[in-house]
């Protein structure tokens, strides 16, 4: 089936009482043991809503199994601690989110992991593996500067290696990329962004293999950021017009950074999509599409970041991403404000660095919005 249709589609858990066709949502935390088999607990992370959210995101991905957590953020915790333990190293991106990098400065050094953060270039990453490697952590597109890593080539140089490979897929989505299709083991997922859609939940995912899955899922049993029916149900329900969003709100990105870039006001533009962002090639190779996350600076330097938004009045300015509504946000001050300032820095994030989330309105009001605001 094509990616449309599974979202519509895979992973309904039927209605038997009433034949609705929407998946019912059992919201019980308590069930009968004595007769059972395998009794379902939220935290065991086996409950039927749980299940059904699973199914369709792995069929999305092209999985065997996976997990469904609280927060993207307890699914990457809850993977890196899986897989690495005291004495061993991970290979990290720079560019990843801020949040996952503060986590491993914050957690590796304490529990005795080693780590490299390298730039995004899959011989950055091959440089840096040592034997004692056992996990290779990417993001791409990165946030927010939209770094584009070569994926199969990062899976080349961890089949060389034998190390496990991990990819935050937040930004691009199953829609526009298939990392364990490109041979990558472990996708993880901030559910909060594209696969909620909506801005209205907080959720993450992994997907991977079932053995993986299943080690990754004895982790989580005791750390415990496990998914409520409730959430699991509307994240399902967002699940079938992520085609349709992502694809829109990629195409609507696409107009608003080719108008970006043609506007002298503004002073640096990056976007996948434009032929002059260092990883436009691969991304053409490896994307059906380059998303709709947008990175952006006012070429004045008196238009500070803080004035920008403060001007705009269609456009919002929020923490997070992803929406159907069209955000805005300056990552030094949200996304990287727990990394250090040198860190970002180094990173290239700037204090005037706006990310621009694109919705699905008409593009047109959009780019309206910006140029009143940047007059
Ligand atoms: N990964 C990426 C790329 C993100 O942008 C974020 C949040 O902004 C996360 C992971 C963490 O997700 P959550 O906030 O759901 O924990």
């Amino acid at each position: 089936m094509h990616i449309d249709t599974k979202c519509v589609h895979s992973g309904s858990g039927a209605d038997t009482v009433t034949g609705g066709v929407n998946t019912p949502i059992f919201p019980s935390s308590a069930h009968e043991y004595l007769d059972a088999g395998e009794t379902a607990y939220p935290r065991y992370f086996n409950t039927f809503n749980q299940n059904v959210l699973v199914r369709k995101i792995c069929d999305l991905e092209g999985a065997e199994d996976g997990v469904v957590f609280s927060s993207g953020m307890a699914a990457i915790s809850s993977v890196m601690l899986t897989f690495l333990k005291s004495g061993d190293h991970a290979v990290l991106q720079d560019e990843i989110y801020g949040g996952s990098h503060a986590f491993v400065g914050a957690f590796f050094d304490r529990f005795g992991i080693g780590y490299t953060f390298v730039e995004t270039s899959a011989d950055a990453v091959e440089e840096a593996v040592r034997p004692e490697t056992k996990v290779i952590f990417i993001e791409t597109p990165t946030n927010p500067l939209l770094g584009i890593m070569d994926i199969s080539a990062v899976a080349g140089v961890a089949g060389r290696h034998g190390c496990l490979t991990v990819i935050d897929n937040t930004f691009a989505t199953p829609v526009l990329q298939n990392p364990i299709r490109l041979g990558i083991d472990v996708v993880v997922h901030s559910g909060t962004k594209y696969l909620g859609g909506h801005s209205d939940l907080s959720a993450g995912a992994v997907v991977c293999s079932r053995e993986l899955a299943a080690g990754i899922r004895k982790t989580a049993v005791n750390f415990g950021g496990n998914l409520n029916a409730l959430t699991c149900y509307l994240l399902e329900r967002s699940l079938k017009t992520l085609a349709i969003r992502v694809r829109q709100q990629s195409e609507n990105a696409m107009a608003v950074a080719g108008f970006l870039a043609g506007d002298p006001a503004i002073g640096s533009v990056s976007y996948p999509g434009l032929p002059d962002h260092p990883g436009h090639a691969i991304a053409m190779g490896q994307m059906s599409g380059f998303g709709a996350m947008v990175a952006f600076e006012p070429a004045d330097p008196q238009m500070t970041a803080d004035k920008f938004m403060r001007r705009l009045k269609l456009i919002k300015p929020a923490v997070s991403l992803g929406g159907v509504e069209t955000t805005i946000c300056d990552p030094a001050r949200t996304s990287h404000s727990k990394v250090s300032a040198e860190i970002r820095a180094r990173q290239g994030i700037s204090d005037n660095l706006l990310r621009l989330s694109v919705g699905i309105e008409k593009t047109e009001d959009l780019m309206e919005d910006i140029r009143q605001a940047l007059k």
